[in-house]
């Protein structure tokens, strides 16, 4: 299949529109590692996202700092008709930091469909992995062009790529839909455009980002669940 059929779906790049968590109203597992104190980090978060949104309008997409994608009723409707697949929604508590106004109902995508784990032509691989605490960390992506292995693809329209799981990937269908719509607030671009400026990748589990039951199915053999 095609490696062009496939899309990445991103933040504007504007950094002032991203929405920002209100800590407070919200609550995350901590990992604590018996082996090693260094690998103490925040794991799942237990609360549905609550976010303060800067400026006093939002656009069809909006994104946290952490690069989860938001939707409004709008577009949750639209992806309905598409009869898209790949993704679930959650609720979103949302306030302008700014303004008294409430902004329009919002949803997380929570994304559902798959691709496997990066390919190794990707260039990511698995450098450190600690069986105390299930660390694994990855090299970070040298050939985003080779990210999707279309046989490992499970057919949605919505998918991440492990261990890439705040990269929303959508097919064409879903691209050609945002562009016909002129939705606002989201860039596609081809995969291979993605720039991943040297980082490493990962450090968490796929139960992390996934309703539980599907992150089970699908992380449990590989390991990553
Ligand atoms: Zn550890």
């Amino acid at each position: 299949m095609d490696q062009q059929k496939f899309w990445s779906m991103r933040d504007t790049g504007t950094l002032s529109k991203l929405a920002e968590w209100a800590h407070d109203e919200m609550e995350l597992e901590k990992v604590i590692c018996p082996a090693n104190k260094g690998h103490q980090r925040g794991g799942k978060r237990l609360t549905d996202l609550s976010i303060a949104l800067p400026g006093n309008r939002t656009q069809d997409f909006l994104w946290t700092w952490l690069s989860e994608c938001l939707v409004t009723d709008r577009v949750l409707e639209m992806f309905k008709a598409e009869g898209f697949t790949g993704f679930e929604v959650k609720t979103v508590k949302a306030k302008y930091k700014r303004s008294k106004h409430t902004p329009p109902r919002l949803w997380e995508l929570v994304v559902t469909g798959w691709a496997g784990i990066a390919p190794p032509e990707s260039g990511v691989q698995l450098i450190k992995y600690c069986p105390s605490c299930s660390l694994r960390k990855y090299s970070t992506c040298l050939h985003p062009d080779k990210l999707i292995d279309a046989s490992k693809w499970d057919g949605s329209d919505f998918f991440i790529v492990w261990p890439l799981v705040s990269y929303v990937f959508i097919t064409d269908r879903v691209a050609e839909m945002i562009c016909r719509q002129r939705l606002s607030g989201a860039i596609i671009k081809s995969p291979s455009e993605l720039d991943f400026g040297g980082h490493m990748l990962g450090g968490g589990r796929l139960s992390w980002w996934m309703p539980e039951a599907r992150a089970r199915e699908i992380g449990e053999p590989l390991g990553i669940y």
